[in-house]
């Protein structure tokens, strides 16, 4: 039976794991961490649980094959249900609009309550789809570094449709010419920030990934985020790959001939041979610390990284009726706001700001009369700044926003808090400079410029996770692993 290793618990790594033990490997798993999901994790304190990273839910279905490959059910493992409701949008204006899985109900509260039609959200969407037709096969479910990925017919026929995937304006230049209210422009430009870019400069083929949330769903795992781990670590484990916790890899080995092939790991200074293996950390950090001797693709690591993230995580004395599961509070100034990130380096002093509220379906995640409140906003990626003294900023400016748009002293229910910001997304989860998806997409060639899934260098070395093809977010993360196991046949 032949051996793999993963490096990482990362969901891109035990996706990647399964794959490989229903192909018939042997695998092991080594995770620095005590625990296995890498981002995906979960924290509780005082009585309250939050899902400490992602906390939107799509595209079940890439999950699901995991389950269905093994011959498994997957309700046997997790539930997880479709939302109704997407998102609750907040303007400063006092304009309040809610996003629904039915998007003739969405478009109809547009037109009623901007100067947008419902033609133009009808509009939208069918670009959306179309992006998400002519680009899913192509870039997402292939590696871009073959040949061979050129030559099926599918593939071609998107070639031939790339006119259509909207690549050479920006994100929000199209979202203008799509929407007459500005307000709509920005609900549709944060999209952008979904794995983590800027829509002032990433190309409107992002606009694919409203496709995600509005064709397919939004959705919730009945016990939250992190159950989706906890299912397939215990998936794997049925399947006899062995997790070894709290063991930090220190390098890939080789063997140096001509042309240099995987021989294993080194952890604790001890050689663990395998006939493959696969890194599911940052591809940064894969490069200069596990692999110091090899030569790295330099001008590969040094692309702009994606934003990172600040959150607070607040126990809250109260019960918040006009919050939803998923609330966004925007910036007066959308376009002020990514200057901040991108030129700046810095966080703007009006962050749009996003609440997840699991409680207000998973009531166990609070006490009584409380609510779990997951505050989130975008910022650089760890550039050395001072951190302290701008989180210490940003919780005031934060308080301030929410309290005015709710109306309500919001300071005076915070029971109890946790924090993560760049520095320690970095130290807890290996990612560079904290960035939550690897590489941004600020530019139309960075669907070419991800890192393959496979070493053209050093036999038997397999790349997955955010930071390489396809793309950072759990969707992709997951389709990464399936396109490791697929170059491996
Ligand atoms: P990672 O999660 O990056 O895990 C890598 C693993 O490798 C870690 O467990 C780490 O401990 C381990 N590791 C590192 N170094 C070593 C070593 N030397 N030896 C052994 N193990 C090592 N995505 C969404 O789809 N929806 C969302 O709503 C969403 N929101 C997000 C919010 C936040 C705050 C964050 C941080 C991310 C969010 N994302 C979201 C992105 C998503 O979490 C990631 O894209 C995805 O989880 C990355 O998975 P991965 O496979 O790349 O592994």
């Amino acid at each position: 039976m032949p051996k793999a290793i993963i490096i990482g618990s990362g969901i891109g790594g035990i996706a990647t794991a399964i794959r490989l033990a229903v192909k018939g490997y042997q695998v092991e798993v080594y995770e620095a961490n005590a625990y296995a999901g890498g981002k995906l994790s979960e924290i509780e304190f005082n009585g309250f649980r939050f899902d400490a990273g992602p906390s939107l839910f799509t595209m079940p279905q890439y999950v699901d094959e995991l389950f269905k490959l093994a011959n498994k059910n997957p309700s046997d493992y997790f539930q997880y249900e479709k939302l109704p409701e997407i998102c609750r949008y907040f303007y400063e204006d006092g304009l309040r609009l809610t996003a629904t899985a039915d998007t003739n109900k969405f478009a109809r509260e547009i037109a009623d309550k901007t100067i947008s039609t419902e033609k133009e959200v009808t509009q939208f969407l069918t670009k959306s789809n179309t992006i998400y037709q002519v680009t899913h096969r192509v870039f997402l479910e292939r590696t871009l570094h073959k040949i061979k990925s050129y030559l099926h017919w599918d593939t071609l026929k998107s070639v031939f449709r790339f006119g259509q995937i909207d690549a050479f304006r920006t994100q929000n230049r199209a979202n203008q010419a799509f929407f007459k209210d500005a307000r709509i422009v920005q609900l549709f430009n944060r999209y952008a920030t979904y794995n983590g870019s800027n829509p002032y400069q990433a190309p409107a083929t992002l606009n694919v990934i409203p496709h995600f949330e509005y064709h397919f769903g939004a959705f919730l795992p009945q016990a939250g985020m992190y159950s989706i781990v906890k299912a397939l670590v215990k998936l794997a484990e049925d399947l006899g790959v062995r997790f070894r916790y709290s063991q930090r890899v220190e390098e890939i080995t080789y063997t140096t001939a001509a042309k240099p092939k995987i021989s294993g790991i080194k952890v604790n200074d001890k050689l663990i041979p395998s006939d493959v293996v696969v890194s599911n950390l940052d591809i940064w950090f894969t490069y200069k610390n596990l692999l110091k001797h090899f030569p790295a693709p330099e001008k590969l690591l040094k692309q702009e990284r994606s934003s990172s993230a600040l959150i607070f995580y607040w126990g809250m004395d109260n019960y918040y009726n006009d919050l939803g599961l998923h609330n966004i509070l925007f910036a007066s100034d959308y376009k002020k706001e990514f200057d901040a990130i991108w030129q700046e380096k810095n966080i703007s002093p009006d962050p749009t700001i996003y609440i997840n509220i699991t409680s207000k379906h998973i009531r166990k995640d609070a006490p009584n009369d409380c609510e779990n409140w997951f505050v989130m906003i975008n910022v650089p990626a760890n550039n050395g700044q001072d951190w302290d003294v701008l989180i210490k900023e940003a919780r005031g400016n934060i308080i301030e926003k929410i309290s005015r748009i709710l109306n309500r002293n919001i300071e005076k229910d915070i029971l109890c808090e946790r924090t993560l910001d760049p520095r320690t997304i970095e130290y807890k989860t290996g990612s560079y400079q904290g960035s939550l998806y690897g590489n941004s997409s600020n530019n139309q060639f960075a669907a070419f410029l991800r890192h393959p899934n496979f070493s053209t260098k050093i036999k038997n070395l397999y790349f997955c996770g955010g930071s390489v093809h396809p793309g950072g977010g759990i969707p992709l993360a997951l389709l990464s692993a399936k396109i490791v196991a697929e170059e491996m046949d």
